[in-house]
């Protein structure tokens, strides 16, 4: 008899199931099975009328500004940057990082997203694996390393001894901590954001260790263009040389990739994750996602930070991978499958994880989301797909139930590993904390 079973739904595995209308079984942690009628569970959820579908990924996140929601907004990413995130996350203390990454880890669990790539502050780490241990999201987290400074990043960046140092020692706490749930990252902030030597540490360590690498790459047009005239070259040429392009790097945004570095992005089998709402309100510009996809490169969702999206909300994302495309490349560009399949699968293959999550077949890891489809926006549903209905027209607040390795941690609609106000009350305390120790300039 399985734990867990959500119960007669329309089931979307992305896997080899297909879609078809029935159950998923759950047990010790993985799918144990999947069809018309998998037996009795000690645990029944009423799936009916609701889409079940993989839990949702996002490979481009930091909980460490969840806390900075509202405060960077309508600002280029230049200044973006210098006025208000390296201030305000230099600000962090462990206790004001935990209340953001709590905060972060319960909106993503509560819309869907059971697993997310965090790119976190250069201190207190700890804190954010701490906030998703216990709220029970599945997580890759690196700090963000920045041991070559610029003006502007010398009031947050820090030695390269003592960055390394950090690093190892967060890959030795917490890499494949909580039963594997989490695992740790190397991640550079920028391309230029660490030096050549750490870069070369951080590709030799990823390698032993077998830990994804994770940056910021190609976002705004302005500083690809600056770094192009540098003795390093552009983004990816630089990465290249470093040895930090292969299968183990995932990449947020790429929106300004010259057809040099298209071809070494093909050639090279790294992973590029669209975060487009971000890249809509910072200016920076449309990826073009369609033609990564057509070179056959892996492409996941992000909904990059609170500080510049605002939402941690994959629906969002998944709707606008949908639509903005279209207006170059017409309607047929980016279906609703294709971003369904980013948003799960190609999250989970960024991740390096496309064993265990990203499709509901027998034997991976229960992760999966049920969602409602009874609202108004979302009716009538009578002969559409279910992944239009999932992409178009459903929204983060009409997931019901959300599974994480077998643990059941939003039950219709509830959180169940945190009561939600108090994180809210918490995060509020932290951010008064934040800003009574930042003179933000006036914007
Ligand atoms: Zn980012």
């Amino acid at each position: 008899m399985p734990e867990l079973v959500l119960r007669g739904g329309t089931v979307i595995t992305m896997g080899a199931a297909g879609t078809f209308v029935g159950d998923v079984g759950i047990d010790g942690g993985r799918i144990v099975a999947l069809g018309a009628d998998v037996g009795r569970g000690d645990v029944e959820l009423d799936a009916r009328g609701q889409v079940v579908a993989p839990g949702l990924v996002q490979a481009h996140v930091h909980l460490c500004q969840t806390l900075l929601r509202g405060l960077a907004d309508d600002m280029d990413v230049i200044d973006w940057l210098r006025e208000r995130i390296w201030p305000l996350e230099r600000a962090h203390d462990a206790e004001t990082m935990g209340a953001s990454a709590r905060l972060g880890a319960a909106e993503l669990l509560l819309g869907g997203t059971t697993t997310a790539l965090s790119m976190e502050s250069v201190h207190h780490t700890d804190a954010a694996f701490e906030a998703v241990e216990a709220l029970g999201l599945r997580a890759v987290i690196g700090k963000a390393i920045m041991d070559q400074w610029e003006p502007g990043t010398e009031m947050i960046g820090e030695e390269t001894d003592a960055a390394w140092s950090d690093v190892l020692r967060l890959v030795e706490r917490w890499h494949g901590a909580a039963g594997g749930r989490l695992q740790v990252a190397v991640s550079p902030r920028g391309t230029r954001n660490a030096t050549v030597e750490m870069w070369r540490r951080c590709v030799a360590l990823a390698a032993e260790r077998d830990l994804r690498l994770h940056t910021h790459v190609d976002e705004n047009r302005g500083q690809a263009a600056r770094f192009a005239a540098t003795a390093e070259g552009r983004d990816l040429v630089a990465l290249d040389a470093w040895g930090a392009l292969g299968p183990r790097m995932v990449m947020a945004h790429c929106v300004w990739l010259d057809d040099a570095e298209r071809t070494l992005l093909r050639e090279s089998g790294a992973h590029v994750c669209h975060c487009p709402s971000a890249n809509l309100k910072l200016a920076s510009g449309i990826a073009p996602i369609p033609e990564y996809l057509a070179d056959g490169v892996n492409v996941a969702l992000g909904a990059d930070g609170a500080a510049c999206n605002n939402r941690l909300d994959a629906f969002t994302e998944m709707r606008l991978a949908a639509l903005i495309h279209k207006p170059r490349l017409g309607p047929r560009a980016m279906p609703a499958r294709t971003v369904l399949a980013m948003a799960t699968l190609g999250g989970a293959r960024a991740l390096g994880l496309a064993d265990e999550i990203g499709s509901l077949d027998v034997g991976k890891r229960a992760d999966v989301i049920a969602v409602r489809m009874d609202r108004p926006h979302a009716w009538p549903g009578t002969a559409s797909d279910p992944a239009d209905r999932l992409v178009y027209a459903s929204q983060a607040t009409d997931v019901d139930h959300v599974v994480v390795d077998g643990r059941l941690v939003v039950r219709s609609g509830v959180l169940q590993t945190a009561d939600v106000a108090t994180l809210q009350v918490d995060a509020e305390r932290a951010r008064r904390t934040l800003l009574g120790r930042v003179r933000l300039p006036p914007s």
